[in-house]
């Protein structure tokens, strides 16, 4: 063991990055080089849309992945392979079926080497602080999913991790399990009742983040990046409806509807030279959303103004399923998003008040004007003398810039797009995408 004062980083990232190869040989860049230090007695939330590498990075703390460049350090010393100081509950559970809880819970112990006795009566400790007691023999299958994940965390405190690590660990609960997991985690943590000394959990939930976190980190994508590292000095337990909970809640929100805004208190880079960033992308990073559920986001916006957090609050909707619309529309020129606030722009109260052809027409102006991807469909299209287009064509040039599979999202979401403004049409079985001569419309496509 190293002795270490309070404040020595447990974890520090020295210009991490992550890219994977495609299989036509193009790199993709996952995470852009990250400076990141995590510290003894915090809890740390790092908080992103879906597919800002906020996994990918845990994984790479935990040394279940390499960085591609780049260093994390564990106590100032590299790490190779595995680190020995974290545990980490995943959001699916992660337990073996045929054991027991007892046995699922000393998994960790004997990965470790611990021997048979002491690593029962450790895994049973945990058990019975994490609430457990009574189903030491119960299998998974028999328990609720709060149950199971209560095991998840059981597993991975009886290794007393240094660093516990957390996916998206209440995800996959109900709204009120998810609440009372939730703070009891954070009452054994502020009763010191387990041994870890810092906590990092990864969540697209901004309340979530608020009500844990003493510090926010921000992820962007496309490619993964930090955006902003936020202090949270609420005492605990801190209260949704106070003024400065929702404060913090909307400066969180306003740097995640806002995918261009400089970053806010950049984190000081730690002193390691890093590689020039990479070409910005070419292509806008399209949030897979159809239009039909802009133009119902639209219509739920007429004679509504305001903060976009209170909305979702009002429509029953998780901040992290708004957000795509509301970028979507953005996109579009069809809202108005300032200081956290939307409203429909005259685009957009145009597309509300109009009937459907009208509708078409709208979407079809914005998408020529501004969406780049159907841009550059709907003009191959014409340059084609027979006017069709396999859909390869389009995965090929999409592909250097983004994974396969954001790769195949994006060219959905241009399909669907394009299709509801009859700029196009796209023949599933034999994928190809063509142009209606019927509805092709007379519309001049400018540069963008
Ligand atoms: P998040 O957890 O924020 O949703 P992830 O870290 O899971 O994001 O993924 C970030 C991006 O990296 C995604 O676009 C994902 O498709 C891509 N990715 C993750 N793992 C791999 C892999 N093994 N090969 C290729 N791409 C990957
Ligand atoms: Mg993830």
């Amino acid at each position: 063991m190293v002795t270490q004062s309070l404040t020595d980083p447990l974890i520090t990232l020295q210009g991490v990055t992550k890219s994977y190869r495609q299989p036509n040989g193009q790199e993709v860049i996952i995470l852009e080089p990250i400076h990141l230090m995590l510290r003894p007695g915090e809890i740390v939330a790092l908080l992103g849309p879906s597919g800002s590498g906020k996994s990918t990075l845990m994984r790479m703390i935990a040394g279940l992945i390499p960085p591609t460049s780049g260093q994390v350090l564990y106590h100032d010393r590299p790490l190779v392979g595995l680190n020995p100081g974290v545990a980490i509950v995943f959001q699916s559970f992660a337990l073996y079926p045929w054991l027991t809880v007892l046995e699922n819970v000393e998994l960790g112990l004997k990965a470790k080497g611990e021997p048979a006795a002491p690593r029962r009566q450790k895994a049973l400790k945990m058990i019975d602080v994490i609430g457990l007691d009574g189903f030491e023999n119960a299998y998974p299958k028999e328990l609720s999913g709060g149950m199971r994940q209560r095991v998840g965390f059981a597993r991975a405190l009886a290794v007393e991790p240094e660093l516990l690590c957390m996916d998206e660990p209440f995800s996959a609960l109900d709204v009120l399990t998810a609440e009372n997991l939730r703070f009891e985690l954070l009452d054994l943590w502020l009763e010191r009742r387990i041994p870890t000394r810092s906590i990092l959990i990864v969540t697209h939930g901004i309340e979530e983040a608020v009500i844990l976190a003493d510090r926010i980190v921000v992820l962007g994508r496309n490619p993964g990046r930090i955006r902003a590292d936020l202090p949270v000095t609420l005492p605990h337990y801190r209260d949704r409806k106070s003024p400065a909970f929702q404060a913090l809640v909307d400066q969180v929100y306003k740097i995640l509807t806002h995918p261009d805004l400089q970053e806010i208190e950049p984190p000081a880079p730690v002193s390691t030279p890093h590689e020039p960033s990479p070409e910005p992308t070419k292509y806008q990073s399209l949030p897979s959303v159809r239009i039909g559920s802009i133009a119902g986001f639209l219509e739920l916006l007429e004679d509504r103004q305001g903060d976009l957090y209170r909305l979702a609050q009002e429509f029953l909707m998780e901040v992290d399923d708004m957000l795509p619309i509301v970028e979507a529309a953005q996109f579009l020129d069809l809202v108005a998003v300032r200081e956290g606030d939307i409203s429909l722009s005259s685009v957009g109260q145009q597309f509300i008040s109009s009937g459907i052809d009208e509708r078409k027409h709208i979407v079809r102006t914005q998408l020529l004007a501004h969406i780049r991807l159907v841009q550059q469909i709907y003009r191959l299209l014409q340059a084609k003398r027979d006017q069709r287009l396999p859909e390869e064509l389009i995965l090929d040039i999409l592909e250097p810039h983004f994974t396969a599979k954001e790769a195949q999202r994006q060219f959905n979401t241009a399909i669907d797009w394009g299709r509801y403004a009859e700029l196009y049409s796209y023949d599933e079985p034999s994928g190809e995408i063509f142009l209606e001569a019927a509805t092709t419309p007379e519309l001049v496509v400018t540069n963008p």
